[in-house]
């Protein structure tokens, strides 16, 4: 039989056995951790009697010595055509007038949520005592703030015209040489990313939700966001939520789940010295980037962290870490973050018990040391493999 494509019945994705889902290669190691990952989850579904025919589509350096584009409007196309798909890493130029390709992505499909999981692989050496206490969520807004890209270069027309409407209608003096940006927060995204990160903690009987601002210094952006998340939080999901401030320390009733919120440098504290206090965050898009890497570390490194950016339909899926470029093509790093990404993935597409086998199987593999570099430099009597034959240990695994 061949695979076909998911489609959508009454809101609700329909998912084929056999199903045809679009990966980005990625720039970088993506073709080693691509390959790794694919014969992981190849040999995972195949185990529950289902099968991902791979459809390669184009984006970053792969996609420009192709086409000459960056981002081709086929492989936007091929995401709204297919629902759900999978990316590596993508190379971003500092600097130049080439915008994000990662950040061009999120926008264009509006996939306003960038879904991290942060938890602990025992074996995985880390820089704190109990790293097995840190198991969150993350829910970063992917569309707005900072990462906006409303910004304008020091000294260019766009930024002396700013400068010059700011002087005269609100006696705002800046110096000459300034960059300027402008950092939106909107009721609407914080809302739809309350109530999506909310479900998820109902969904997946989580304990808490938390929401992350800095709203103590920027009150009507990020103080903004914790305003809404609230209000949002009271209005549709009142019967299931408790406020931190109406349980007065005592506990959270166990059918009850925690609403609390915290501001962002305390979050960071937090995190180290209380983790197992947090499960579910809700934060803007800047907190959010820097408290997902700071949480990673914290449970042994990015080369662990998978993440997806969501929508309401649209899912890509996609390794945390960047293209790691002078690994490029050395069968070396850490395939993990991206098969994890790709365990999100089957989450996403209902296929628990194969995303659940992936997960168990990984686990075992590390314990066992046989590891990529990254986590053989930081384990004693670990075996150093390469990035295709870790995912071949995984694969010996699999049950
Ligand atoms: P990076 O590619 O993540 O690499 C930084 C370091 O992290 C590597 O040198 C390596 O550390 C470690 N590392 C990363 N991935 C690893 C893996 N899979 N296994 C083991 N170790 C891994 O960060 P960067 O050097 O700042 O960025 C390089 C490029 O990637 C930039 O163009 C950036 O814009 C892009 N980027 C893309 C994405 C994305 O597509 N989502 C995300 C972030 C960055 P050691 O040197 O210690 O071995």
């Amino acid at each position: 039989m061949s695979a076909s494509k998911i489609t959508v019945e009454n809101g609700q994705l329909v998912i084929p056995n056999e199903v045809v889902i679009p990966f980005i290669e990625g720039d970088g190691i993506g073709a080693d951790i691509t390959k790794a990952m694919k014969l992981v989850i190849d040999a995972a579904v195949a185990k529950i009697g289902k099968r991902i025919e791979w459809k390669e589509i184009y984006a970053g350096e792969k996609a420009f010595n192709l086409t000459g584009e960056w981002l081709p409007q086929a492989t936007l196309e091929a995401i709204t055509e297919h629902i759900v798909a999978i990316k590596g890493p993508l190379t971003t130029p500092i600097g130049t007038g080439i915008r994000s390709l990662n950040v061009t992505l999120r926008q264009v499909l509006d996939l306003y949520a960038c879904v991290r999981p942060v938890r602990y692989f025992t074996g995985v050496e880390s820089p704190v005592k109990h790293p097995e206490q840190l198991d969150i969520v993350i829910f970063r807004e992917n569309t707005e703030d900072v990462y906006a890209g409303i910004e304008w270069e020091a000294s260019s027309d766009g930024a002396k015209a700013l400068r010059a409407f700011l002087m005269n209608e609100f006696n705002i003096k800046l110096d000459e040489e300034t960059g300027l940006g402008i950092k939106p927060i909107s009721r609407k995204a914080t809302e739809r990313l309350m109530r999506k990160a909310i479900r998820y903690a109902i969904d997946n009987h989580r304990r808490s939700v938390t929401i992350v601002h800095k709203g103590n210094i920027m009150k009507y952006t990020e103080g903004a966001f914790r305003t809404w998340a609230y209000a949002l939080a009271k209005k549709e999901f009142a019967d299931i939520l408790v406020l931190e401030s109406d349980l007065n320390g005592s506990v959270c009733p166990k059918d009850k789940i925690l609403l609390n919120d915290r501001i962002a440098d305390n979050m960071f504290q937090q995190v180290l010295l209380r983790p197992s206090d947090y499960d579910v965050i809700v934060t803007t898009n800047l907190n959010g980037d820097y408290l997902s890497d700071a949480c990673a570390a914290q449970v042994g490194g990015l080369g662990l962290a998978p993440g997806g950016n969501i929508s309401d339909t649209y899912a890509v899926f996609e390794a945390t870490h960047g293209t790691a470029p002078k690994y490029a093509g050395l069968n070396k790093t850490n395939p993990s973050s991206l098969i994890l990404s790709a365990v999100m993935m089957l989450e996403y597409l209902g296929w628990q018990k194969a995303a659940n086998a992936v997960v168990n199987a990984m686990e075992k593999t590390i314990q066992s040391k046989v590891v990529t570099y990254d986590l053989a430099r930081q384990m004693d009597g670990a075996t150093e493999v390469g990035t295709f034959e870790f995912a071949q240990a995984i694969v010996g695994q699999l049950v």
